[in-house]
């Protein structure tokens, strides 16, 4: 435990947990982190990433070309059907650009785009050696700044009192402890690792959900904030899901897991019938689907269906798949009804056409007369061996958080909450009402982590 009462309180210990603390104790603030995960696993859903989002008006560091703040605000306006704040929005969106140089300087190194990713070299900036190295970095940099961090904290109360945070209560291995801080930031994330939270939003099927990330985002400081009168913002309903590999472990399964040969497949339900177009549009447009598609299904499974023409064509997950010389037979191994399956992906080759078949771009080779159609990349599934992979919801985080300002200070019931602020996914609801734009998760809690940071800083000097 700590003996001295530091200025400001940290919750957390993920991006925009360390963003906010470097910022802050560079102004001159003693900082202190509490992060509930232990020490091998600090670092929350941040150690998971691999790129952020970055504006620029000409070539930055690994990013070619430029990428305007129009241009970047229109991406997500598409994937969040208008359902954003556009100041803040615009605020991380402006803030990206100095971000970049300020990452660098604090320890994060950038690596161009690699083949597989190689669409996002103008847009996104890759970490050398992901989120892993970057939260390494970032605390190396706190640690020399003089910012304590207390592992295994896990944050269960802040009192309110009136418009102040009077009380931080934590736990450490099981002792209880407080502290009173003049500041606090909170950074910890979604309600996801949380699966009694997410039932009570989604019903049972939740129960077979996988969680990507960590399990410390349990939505604790969250939930208690909102049951003393804290504004929320956000439909506990939304969250990032995409499919993944259905041998993924229950949690912090992380980028491996996820499965690309959709497109490329028949994928079939629990009664071997499909359910959905594969091929309505390029992978990178429809993966965030594909996760709630798989939620509706009895079990919340699918299996995704390929034969060996289609192998090499999508980036392996790092399990491999189910293989076998005839469709029955794959079904067997995969626990599937054979003939059903064998039935429907007769019916599936019977109404595929011939054309052009470009796995990189929107084909149309298209089946005819088959409901649901699938409007691209559809070719016959008859080249042995074939190839099976289970498919389960994986989500990524939840979008319920704190309504903040362009401060990023928490709203309490009748104003701000003079000394509170949230930074990352515990305030993204803000910005991301709905859908998700690639990397734009870690630019959200750079900014307004940094931002928090300062703005703690300023209030307690
Ligand atoms: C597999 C995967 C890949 C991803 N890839 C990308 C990507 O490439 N680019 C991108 O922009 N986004 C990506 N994301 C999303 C991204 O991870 C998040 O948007 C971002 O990391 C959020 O940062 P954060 O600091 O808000 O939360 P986190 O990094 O999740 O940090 C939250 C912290 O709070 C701690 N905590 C939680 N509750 C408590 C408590 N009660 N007391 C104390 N501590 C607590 C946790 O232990 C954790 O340290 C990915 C997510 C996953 C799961």
């Amino acid at each position: 435990m700590t003996n001295k009462t530091p200025d400001i309180v940290i919750v957390g210990g993920g991006n925009a947990a360390l963003c906010a603390a470097i910022t802050a104790a560079e102004a001159g603030a003693r900082v202190l982190i509490l992060e509930g995960a232990p020490k091998e696993y600090r670092g929350g859903n941040s150690r998971h990433t691999r790129n952020f989002r970055c504006m620029h008006d000409g070539p930055l560091s690994v990013l070619t070309g430029s990428y305007g703040e129009d241009e970047y605000y229109n991406d997500l306006l598409l994937v969040t059907k208008g359902n954003t704040d556009e100041n803040l929005a615009r605020i991380a969106i402006r803030g990206s650009q100095e971000s970049q140089p300020w990452m660098e300087a604090h320890g994060v190194r950038f690596q161009p785009s690699l083949s597989g990713t190689l669409s996002l070299s103008r847009t996104n900036a890759f970490f050398l050696g992901g989120g892993k190295a970057l939260v390494n970095a970032y605390y190396r940099t706190a640690a020399a700044l003089g910012v304590e961090v207390l592992y295994d904290a896990h944050v269960n109360h802040l009192e309110l009192e009136g418009d102040r945070i009077t009380r931080v209560d934590f736990t450490q291995h099981g002792t209880a402890h407080s502290l009173t801080p003049r500041a606090v930031v909170v950074a910890s994330g979604g309600f996801q690792g949380n699966i009694e939270r997410l039932v009570a939003a989604w019903g049972p099927e939740a129960e077979n959900f996988l969680i990507r990330g960590t399990p410390y985002n349990r939505g604790d400081v969250l939930f208690d904030l909102l049951d003393q009168g804290v504004q929320s913002i956000g439909d506990p309903t939304q969250c990032h899901a995409v499919a993944i590999d259905g041998r993924a472990p229950k949690f912090d399964g992380g980028i491996v897991t996820r499965l690309d040969c959709v497109p490329f497949s028949v994928v079939v339900n629990t009664h071997g019938q499909r359910f959905y177009n594969e091929g309505e549009d390029v992978w990178p447009k429809r993966y965030a689907i594909w996760g709630r598609l798989v939620a509706a299904q009895d079990d919340q499974v699918a299996y995704s269906i390929i034969d060996s023409k289609s192998r090499d064509l999508f980036m392996p997950s790092v399990f491999p798949p189910v293989t076998a010389d005839t469709i029955p037979e794959l079904a067997v191994k995969l626990g599937l009804e054979p003939d059903a399956v064998a039935a429907t992906i007769a019916e599936f080759n019977a109404a595929c056409q011939n054309g052009d078949f470009k796995p990189t771009e929107l084909d149309g080779v298209a089946t005819e007369g088959l409901d649901p159609p699938k409007t691209n990349w559809a070719r016959p599934i008859v080249d042995p061996p074939f190839y099976g992979y289970s498919l389960r919801p994986g989500v990524t985080f939840t979008y319920l958080g704190f309504k903040v300002d362009a401060q990023a200070q928490v709203q309490g019931a009748t104003g701000p909450v003079q000394n509170l602020w949230a930074a990352g996914e515990t305030m993204a609801g803000s910005i991301l009402g709905q859908g998700y734009l690639a990397g734009f998760g870690m630019t959200i809690g750079t900014v307004f982590g940094r931002i928090a940071g300062k703005e703690a800083a300023a209030y307690v000097h």
